[in-house]
């Protein structure tokens, strides 16, 4: 018999059906009023910290932090709500890295709760509850062992840099990957984490993000200062070639293809300057305009919607921006990439989970 989620279980597994559909049916599908009400704002705050919780703390620490929240005694259908609104948040923050730091979380915080559950119930409940899950997710349990079809099992291991989930590891058969039980809680992870990442964010009205304003404003700047904080501070030095020789380029007094600047204030805003200090680099062109440079830098760096990153190695290459390769060139995909090696900086969300959003 198919076992009955609880608000407790749904507050976990929130990608589960019943959850979506207990959250379709919620006050926040009347958005406006609920987010001036005070449930509302409790809402709000709790989803404000789990996303703060997700672009701060170290993945190694995650686990802790689980146990940690276990342990508050937060309403379940709050805390459930506060995955909708968390979502609703970050769409309209619409950065990258932050969407996929709230992916990761996600992911590991279900994972962690359906491996180390504490219910009230006995430990077969307990088990039939983590099949139900498996099953939804689309994982086909065979005993002790889960058997999962070879194109998901390719798109599930594609961030997991181990070689035993490389597929010449593994046993196929009828077009099916077997995976072992000790192994189960990492691939619930990873198929959690693509469920989550295949139905993409909510498209959020312009007047709600306003709404949101005060919690987007809050979330921005942590994740500027946790940027910067992995990048440590500003360091010319380390700047790769090719940035460097654009720098050099405008402070001789040339002019910069449409590409170069392109590609040299996306670095710059990648790395930590803000907008006064990129406008600052262009002031040595001999065609300043402070208004035009202001539109151009304020567009890339994000107020369009879309924060650029900077171009990868090739595509520098194509437009003839890869100038003095040095030997570090070789080890990496990207200017920025270079950079961070050279600070030896920790990697990225997107490096760490080995995909983009
Ligand atoms: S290889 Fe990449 S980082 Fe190095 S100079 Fe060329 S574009 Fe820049």
């Amino acid at each position: 018999m198919r076992p009955v989620f609880d608000e407790k279980d749904l507050a976990r597994y929130p990608f589960l059906q019943e959850a979506q559909a207990k959250i379709a049916g919620s006050e926040l599908n009347r958005l406006e009023s609920f987010l001036a009400s005070d449930s509302g704002r409790r809402i709000i705050n709790l989803a404000a910290d789990r996303l703060e919780a997700a672009i701060t703390i170290p993945q190694r620490e995650l686990e802790d932090h689980f146990r940690t929240s276990r342990s508050q005694n937060v309403n379940a259908l709050d805390l459930l709500y506060a995955y909708g609104m968390a979502r609703l948040i970050a769409s309209c923050i619409n950065d990258r890295t932050v969407i996929e730091r709230l992916i990761t979380y996600e992911a590991r915080r279900s994972s962690f709760f359906l491996m180390n559950d504490e219910s009230d119930e006995t430990a077969e409940a307990d088990a039939d509850k983590r099949d139900a899950v498996a099953t939804q997710l689309g994982l086909q349990l065979d005993g002790d062992t889960v058997l999962v079809p070879l194109a998901q099992y390719i798109e599930m291991v594609a961030g997991l840099r181990e070689p035993l989930w490389r597929l010449v590891n593994r046993e196929v058969s009828g077009g099916l990957v077997r995976v072992y039980a000790t192994e189960f809680e990492v691939l619930l992870r990873e198929r959690i984490r693509v469920v989550i990442r295949a139905r993409g964010l909510p498209k959020v009205p312009a007047e709600v993000c306003a709404l949101l304003a005060p919690a987007i404003e809050r979330l921005t700047a942590v994740h500027q200062g946790q940027m910067l904080r992995n990048l440590g501070p500003i360091d010319e030095s380390r700047y790769p070639p090719c940035m460097a020789a654009l720098v050099m380029a405008l402070a001789g007094g040339a002019n910069l293809t449409h590409m170069g600047r392109f590609a040299l204030t996306a670095f710059l805003h990648t790395i930590g300057l803000d907008i006064t200090q990129i406008v600052e680099v262009y002031q040595r062109a001999p065609d300043f305009d402070i208004q035009k440079t202001l539109y151009q830098v304020e567009h890339i760096s994000g107020r369009s919607g879309t924060e650029y990153t900077p171009p990868s190695c090739a595509t520098m290459e194509t437009n003839g921006l890869c100038v003095r390769r040095d030997a570090l060139c070789e080890r990496i995909g990207g200017p920025l990439g270079y950079y961070r090696k050279k600070k030896g900086s920790p990697p990225s969300a997107e490096t760490l989970s080995g995909s983009s959003r």
